[in-house]
């Protein structure tokens, strides 16, 4: 089945067609063409609707824009009420709407990506696929709850989401099947660590908790974004007259490794500190500290994880940082191998010793592969 992965952003987006074997995704997969129409509303890209007239262009000379089966699109926020993969109709979208409020950045581009298909291939089926879902199946309400007055819950919805939730559900599949271990026996912490990163403890192969809340803000040290604050800090900036848009933009775009090292990209951090500079050790270390703390805490959580799992551009890429993460975890016992951790691979492996209480891996994610998978999936059992 040949489907259409879309990725839309307030200004771009990003697009995949993939061919997905057609015995429910055990096969291997192709990448028929992809590539990103960016700048949408600033040059001759007026809008969305354009962006896709430019698309089925670009994928019309791949393969034949008629030969598309299905279009798949990521949608960041399901909020409560999606937990699995869905297939779009009107109401579907204007749900997705509804939702726009939560991920005000994220969710009206999804929704101008879904209507701008929908005009122009009215019949082809769609299928939305959540950010949130993975972990709306099964976070606890231990989890998931802020300790705050339950008005806030019933009249904004503000609890624990969590996101990435393709990646984490992905990439715990990819390590169960690589230790031969049954998903559904599958406990593992597992380290999405990409501009954006989170971290989500696995049980069962189901989310039990995860380290981004009711926004893409809380939890790890990111790039651009704090993590974990106290929140009366906000309370205090607002008394000293900071706006909540000058707040946002610190906390979101300022702040993370940017904040503390000058750059938001972990390789140029990781040149600096081995160059010397303090700060950007110390923002590789504020980074490395945090991780492992919620390692150590969701290891516990889960019940003793059988690995740590590290995945997205810097847990696959960046040795240097994974040294410093699992140097932290002696008191687990876990042990790292500093050769294996320094081999560069695009397969699943381990790199800790024989000795270590827990393997620690390395998982390559790929998104727009779940979402052709989970799309292709979807417009199968719709069909039969
Ligand atoms: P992602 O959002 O998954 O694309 O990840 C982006 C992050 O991965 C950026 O901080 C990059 O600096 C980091 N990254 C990508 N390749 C490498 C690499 N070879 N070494 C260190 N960090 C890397």
């Amino acid at each position: 089945m040949l489907v259409l992965v879309l990725n839309s952003g307030s200004s771009s987006i990003k697009y995949q067609v993939r061919d997905v074997p057609d015995d429910g995704g055990s096969g291997e997969d192709v990448i028929v063409t992809e590539g990103i129409v960016e700048r949408i509303g600033e040059g001759p890209v007026k809008d969305h609707a354009q962006a896709l007239e430019a698309i089925s262009r670009k994928v019309g000379d791949a393969v034949g824009d008629t030969d598309i089966d299905a279009v798949g699109h990521r949608v960041v926020h399901g909020g409560e009420r999606f937990d699995e993969p869905v297939l779009i109709n009107n109401e579907i979208t204007r749900a997705i709407e509804r939702l726009n409020p939560l991920a005000p950045l994220h969710n009206p581009a999804n929704v101008l990506g879904i209507r701008a298909i929908t005009e122009k291939w009215p019949k082809m089926p769609q299928v939305a696929v959540f950010d949130t879902a993975f972990h709306r199946r099964s976070l606890p309400e231990h989890a998931w709850r802020y300790a705050v007055p339950d008005e806030l819950y019933r009249r904004f919805g503000i609890r624990r989401y969590g996101f990435h939730g393709t990646s984490h559900e992905y990439v715990s599949r990819k390590a169960a099947a690589f230790l031969g271990t049954p998903l559904e026996d599958f406990d593992a912490v597992i380290a999405h660590l990409g501009n954006g990163a989170s971290v989500t403890a696995v049980k069962g192969g189901r989310s039990i908790d995860t380290s981004m809340g009711f926004t893409p803000l809380e939890g790890l040290v990111m790039g651009t974004r704090s993590g974990d604050i106290d929140a009366g800090i906000l309370l205090f900036l607002q008394r000293e007259g900071y706006t909540a848009e000058e707040i946002d933009q610190m906390l979101n775009r300022e702040s993370g490794l940017k904040a503390l090292a000058g750059n938001n990209d972990m390789r140029s951090v990781v040149e600096a500190a081995e160059d010397g500079d303090a700060r950007a050790a110390m923002a590789l270390e504020a980074a490395a500290y945090r991780l492992a703390k919620y390692i150590g805490g969701y290891h516990v959580a889960v019940g003793g994880a059988h690995a740590v799992v590290f995945t997205a551009g810097i847990g696959e890429n960046s040795w240097q940082f994974r040294e410093r993460v699992v140097g932290r975890l002696d008191a687990l016992e876990i042990m790292l191998d500093e050769r294996a951790n320094r081999e560069r691979s695009k397969e699943p492996r381990i790199i800790s010793t024989e000795d270590s209480a827990i393997p620690v891996l390395v998982v390559p994610t790929d998104e727009e592969r779940a979402i052709a998978e989970a799309t292709a999936a979807v417009v199968s059992a719709a069909k039969a």
